[in-house]
């Protein structure tokens, strides 16, 4: 990934860094929504965007952030009950959403940083009829990966449609809709795909599709029966955020000349750069430093990092950013007891050891 001189101080787990030619990129002219040029548009950007996806279907842009696409999983879901998989603030949210949407939410919680493990689940989708379940790929709060495929094939076992959160998986780590045979996966623009926040995305199965076509309160701007016939025309049912569309296709050029697996890969590296990292400075400076998540399920795009309980966070991440890096306080209840890496988007190993760097200073001082 190319980058100039000036990227590589913004590790914050969402908003991530966005390059410069990025930014300027959005600054062209505003064209019709209802005319060919932006049908061209968003033909180029499907033509992006499947790839990340791996799928054939057709990738929906919406303009809003992603929890926007969160409602409407749940919205468009087929009616009955729902199992929300809770192990952090963002699967929370989507337990959150489902019960404010009217609908009869059971949670599933395993402790923060822990992932969804296949043999519960079966007995868990054995004791009681749902319909879908909710389930965040990347919990952001934890930094802990749940295995998608595996939880999708639990849930087509109990008959239930599985809906997925992968906000800060998708284009960092490893995600095949269609071999994986997944139903519904959302995101936005603002994490591994290192665009500015405002677009959201989602991808559905034509038989998730037909479900929610028979869906009673899809309402209007979250109706996936909408975004589909529109998407089909290669236009978005509303006045899409054009300047991000801009941005959008100025970044898919870059992913197609990386490549997705490639792109997964950088991921990855970076993930276990930090948690070599990490072990080497606890070593060495004694502190209790460590990883949330397990080794083994650790997210390719995001490290929560459990401090010394003599160090708040807040202390922490001020420290650092007065080492010219900004690194992401903990989340929902980890806020004060751990701090984030966002190693995601366009960053690298290289810009990752500036940010290293600056914490081990700040760990030894
Ligand atoms: C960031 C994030 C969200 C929320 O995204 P918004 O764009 O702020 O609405 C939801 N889920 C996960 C896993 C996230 O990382």
């Amino acid at each position: 990934m190319s980058t100039n001189k000036t990227f590589g101080t913004f590790f914050l787990p969402g908003p991530t860094e966005v390059r410069q030619e990025i930014l300027a990129a959005m600054m062209q002219p505003m064209i019709a929504h209802r005319g060919s040029a932006f049908e061209q548009l968003f033909e180029r950007l499907q033509r992006g965007l499947r790839p990340l996806l791996m799928t054939e279907r057709p990738v929906y842009i919406n303009s809003s952030s992603a929890t926007g696409m969160m409602e409407s999983a749940i919205r468009c879901a087929p009616a009955g009950r729902i199992l929300s998989l809770v192990n952090g603030a963002f699967s929370e949210r989507f337990a959150h959403i489902a019960s404010t949407c009217a609908r009869d939410v059971d949670r599933y919680e395993v402790g923060w940083g822990q992932i969804h493990t296949i043999p519960q689940l079966d007995e868990r989708l054995s004791m009681r009829k749902y319909t879908a379940i909710t389930v965040v790929h990347s919990e952001t709060s934890t930094g802990a990966l749940n295995d998608i495929r595996a939880i999708s094939d639990c849930a087509h076992r109990h008959g239930a449609v599985c809906l997925v959160d992968s906000v800060s998986g998708f284009a960092g780590a490893e995600l095949r809709f269609d071999e994986w045979k997944l139903d519904y996966v959302l995101t936005g623009s603002q994490k591994a795909l290192a665009l500015p926040p405002g677009l959201s995305f989602a991808v559905a199965s034509p038989s998730f599709v037909d479900q929610a076509n028979a869906a009673s309160a899809r309402g209007v701007y979250f109706d996936l029966v909408e975004l589909d016939a529109y998407a089909r025309r290669n236009q978005t049912p509303s006045t899409p955020a054009l300047s991000l569309f801009y941005a959008l296709e100025f970044q898919l050029k870059s992913i197609a000349a990386e490549g997705i697996e490639a792109r997964w890969a950088r991921h990855k590296a970076m993930a276990v750069r930090t948690q070599e990292w990490l072990a080497k400075t606890a070593d060495e400076t004694g502190k209790r430093v460590v990883n949330i998540a397990p080794l083994g399920s650790q997210s390719p795009t995001v490290s929560t990092i459990k401090l010394p309980t003599d160090l708040p966070a807040e202390t922490f991440t001020a420290a650092v950013a007065k080492r010219g890096i900004v690194v992401g306080s903990g989340y929902g209840k980890l806020k004060g007891s751990t701090f984030r890496i966002g190693h995601m988007g366009d960053h690298t190993i290289e810009t990752l050891e500036r940010c290293l760097s600056a914490c081990s200073s700040v760990l030894r001082a």
